[in-house]
């Protein structure tokens, strides 16, 4: 009998349309991959790269489903998805890659923590309100897990905006007001040593591949720059990789996922939450892994042998442009002296200039007695004076 070779996967959609589509671009151009974006905007910096677009909120069932139509698999830069309205169309047989469950158990940090626990991975002490509780009920939670706490809004959060350090009791009700009584997380204030971060993919066949363990710094719970390796002992290093490892098995990931931890100062490695696709922590990879994060999330959604994920230099940095408070042009005037660092790539990502937007990246290479802290530094101070 001749064995008929299944057709290749060529259009991939994409739910989602800022930079981390965007930087699908070229990796989906040399495996052959059409990318169609759903996203609201024409102006979104991924419509640029896409063969075409649906031109739609990303939590729009309707236009996904006309996406579906048009893709052989769809994939996300963006999670903040109607996962119940994508049921049906999942049901019928649209394969969303990494699966509806996958993106429904990330949306609520109630449930992440509630999952980390259940498999068996480290975590900070945490509880959670529904909204509806009493401020008794409030403070009995928070008094368990002690000051200075974080609260988090369950939903919708990130880069920090919907996360606020609880110092007192007296603080409390105020901010949890400022949260407009949502459902929240409550989570002990970790007083971590460093923020470690790592990018895991894996196949629909169960091939995974882990990238480094990078270190990551944030300003104002946003973050700042990132350094590649992470500086770790290998304990700490194969500890991070196991729980990516448990992670994706467990959750039969298809697709790449983020993963942000904290570090204690006796160097145990807890779990802050996880990202069902692309993240800023991975970044570096674009000039600096032999598979960047990028091209990897197209592999394992079309079925596409991973790529290696190793380093191609010693070490790197990556600092993220934000917005600054300035005139436009000032940040078009710092763009041109960044662009002449050498060993290094700027990306600009042509979004609206706003103060604490990420507008850009740059990624430096280094070697192997070059410290990073002071590469990081010197872009810093081009960048943020
Ligand atoms: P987001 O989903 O908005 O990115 P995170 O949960 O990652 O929010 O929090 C943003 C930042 O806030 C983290 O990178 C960290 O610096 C700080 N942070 C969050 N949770 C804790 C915690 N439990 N203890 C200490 N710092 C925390």
């Amino acid at each position: 009998m001749v064995q008929v070779k299944p057709a290749k996967i060529k259009r991939v959609g994409v739910i989602g349309g800022g930079q981390l589509a965007w930087m699908m671009g070229p990796a989906a151009q040399v495996l052959g991959i059409d990318l169609i974006v759903q996203t609201l905007h024409t102006s979104d910096p991924a419509v640029a790269i896409a063969h075409s677009a649906v031109i739609a909120p990303v939590a729009d069932v309707t236009a996904t489903t006309t996406l579906a139509a048009q893709c052989d698999v769809i994939t996300f830069e963006n999670e903040f998805i109607d996962c119940a309205g994508l049921q049906p169309l999942a049901d019928q047989g649209t394969r969303f890659r990494p699966s509806l469950d996958v993106l429904s158990l990330v949306l609520d940090k109630r449930h992440q923590r509630e999952f980390f626990e259940q498999i068996g991975l480290p975590n900070p002490r945490y509880d959670f309100l529904e909204g509806h509780e009493s401020e008794a009920d409030l403070m009995t939670k928070a008094k368990r897990i002690g000051f200075p706490l974080v609260m988090k809004t369950r939903r919708l959060g990130y880069d920090g905006y919907g996360t606020a350090i609880v110092q007192t009791t007296s603080q409390l009700s105020v901010i949890w007001d400022r949260f407009n009584h949502a459902p929240v997380l409550l989570e002990e204030f970790v007083p971590f040593k460093q923020e470690l971060a790592m990018m895991v993919a894996r196949a629909a066949g169960g091939a995974i591949a882990i990238y480094p363990t990078v270190e990551t710094q944030q300003v104002d719970q946003i973050c700042r720059r990132v350094i590649a390796p992470a500086r770790v002992t290998p304990v700490v290093a194969t500890a991070m990789a196991e729980i990516a490892r448990t992670l994706v098995t467990q959750l039969e990931l298809v697709g790449i996922m983020g993963i942000e931890c904290f570090l204690t100062p006796d160097d145990r490695v807890l779990i802050n939450e996880i990202a069902p696709r692309t993240h800023n922590s991975g970044h570096y990879s674009l000039d600096t892994c032999i598979t960047s994060q990028f091209e990897q999330q197209l592999r394992a959604v079309s079925d596409r042998p991973l790529g290696p994920t190793d380093l191609t230099c010693p070490q790197a940095v990556m600092v993220n442009l934000l917005g600054l408070d300035e005139p436009e042009a000032s940040h078009y005037q710092k763009l041109q002296t960044l662009r002449q660092r050498p060993q290094a790539n700027l990306y600009w990502y042509n979004k609206g200039i706003r103060p604490g937007r990420k507008l850009g990246h740059i990624t430096q290479c280094l070697g192997a007695g070059e410290d990073p802290e002071m590469a990081a530094d010197a872009i810093e101070a081009i960048w943020y004076g």
